[in-house]
């Protein structure tokens, strides 16, 4: 069965650019609602123990009643669990470098025209969803967003960073200033997270 995860920090850890009491409930109360659901979605299943990335990769083999929960859910386990690990409060000392910043530099032109095509695909989400950065089945990244909790996995594309935009991430704080809660969050971004997910994905 799957638990929630530890935050890697406190509530209060990413003020002043996300809210303590948005973590609180996002954190306490969101997630721990997709880890309950998806946990009674598989119960008694032969995916009770497996890696939630492997259930997501295989979501066609899931019993029909049962997938939609488990896109809904097992998605939002495994965004989440994501989410919060590429957040950290010591952002200054895990900066864009490495082998990321290079591929991102060759992808993008720049991190200037990264950070600009991220935010203008995030900013065309309607709705409730993610934004991403992926690596596709050639090992090249992509921006990608998807709708309600579904993740890339299910599309078989890796995500090493995601940018929640449902309103109950950003609500409190930022009301319906989307752009803001954005523009905030790359303040707290953990690049070296993002550098160890995308070599990760080249196992
Ligand atoms: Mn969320």
């Amino acid at each position: 069965m799957f638990k929630l995860p530890n935050l890697p920090y406190s509530f209060d850890a990413l003020e002043p650019y996300i809210d303590a009491k948005t973590m609180e409930v996002h954190y306490g109360k969101h997630h721990k609602t997709y880890v309950d659901k998806l946990n009674e979605a598989i119960k008694g299943t032969e995916f009770e123990n497996m890696e939630i990335a492997e259930i997501l990769k295989n979501i066609n083999k899931i019993p029909q009643d049962k997938k939609q929960a488990v896109i809904n859910h097992g998605g939002g386990h495994a965004n989440h669990f994501l989410f919060w690990e590429i957040m950290t409060p010591d952002a200054k000392k895990k900066e864009f470098n490495g082998k990321i910043a290079e591929e991102i530099k060759k992808t993008f032109g720049s991190f200037e025209n990264f950070k600009k095509q991220f935010t203008e695909s995030a900013l065309k989400i309607f709705g409730s969803g993610w934004a991403w950065l992926i690596v596709n089945k050639n090992g090249g990244l992509e921006i990608i967003n998807t709708k309600n909790q579904d993740s890339p996995l299910i599309e078989n594309k890796l995500p090493i960073l995601g940018l929640d935009v449902w309103e109950h991430a950003y609500y409190l704080k930022y009301q319906n200033r989307r752009p803001e809660y954005m523009e905030n969050w790359w303040n707290v971004i953990n690049w070296e997270k993002i550098e160890e997910n995308f070599n990760k994905t080249k196992k």
